[in-house]
């Protein structure tokens, strides 16, 4: 990934109750982060993720972020992660609304929209996201925060994703699919330059 130019590592933590899925959790995590530098995007498909937030920051993570359907107290989850020192981000499945990050968007460093519903690898993109990114640009306004697309990315998304304000792109069947990864994480970055 690093050969390849990739900005981050983003991790999907699931944990069958949440999501029907279950992947990994503290130890891969610790694991990743003893190989590489790039910064671990953590993205928690969990119920109750306070509970967890300190033990993944201990295990290396940059950057934290919990589902608002998963959250009854957003605003104090998200509070917590930035006071353990980390970036603290929402992430919203494809039946969510943007409005549900209205009222926090000043603990925000990043906003995940999910394009596929979350649980499993290898799903199609949900085209329905599009107005979305931009919806939830206009709504973060002129604060800085990142708005990413997870879910079904392949390259012919990416322009698009791109136009409505996308500014990070999460893949995971485009790059792991294949052969070479680095060299699909390249073609990536190329179709995001025109
Ligand atoms: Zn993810």
């Amino acid at each position: 990934m690093e050969a390849g130019g990739a900005d981050q590592i983003h991790i999907d933590v699931m944990d069958g109750r949440f999501v029907p899925n279950i992947t990994m959790g503290l130890p891969i995590v610790s694991a990743i982060r003893k190989r590489t530098r790039l910064p671990l995007d953590l993205h928690l498909m969990i119920v109750e993720p306070e509970k967890y937030l300190a033990d993944f920051v201990r295990a290396g993570a940059d950057l934290l972020t919990v589902h608002v359907e998963a959250c009854p107290h957003l605003q104090r989850s998200l509070a917590q992660i930035r006071e353990l020192g980390v970036k603290a981000g929402a992430a919203l499945n494809p039946a969510t609304s943007p409005s549900a990050i209205e009222y926090v968007r000043d603990d925000l460093d990043l906003v995940l929209i999910m394009s596929v519903n979350p649980g499993f690898g290898g799903q199609t993109f949900i085209p329905a996201v599009y107005p979305k990114i931009r919806e939830v640009r206009t709504l973060l306004g002129a604060r800085s925060a990142d708005v990413s697309v997870d879910g079904g990315v392949t390259r012919e998304h990416v322009r698009p994703c791109v136009e409505h304000g996308a500014t990070i792109l999460v893949a995971g069947s485009a790059v792991f699919d294949g052969v070479d990864p680095g060299a699909r994480v390249k073609e990536l970055r190329q179709a995001a330059q025109w």
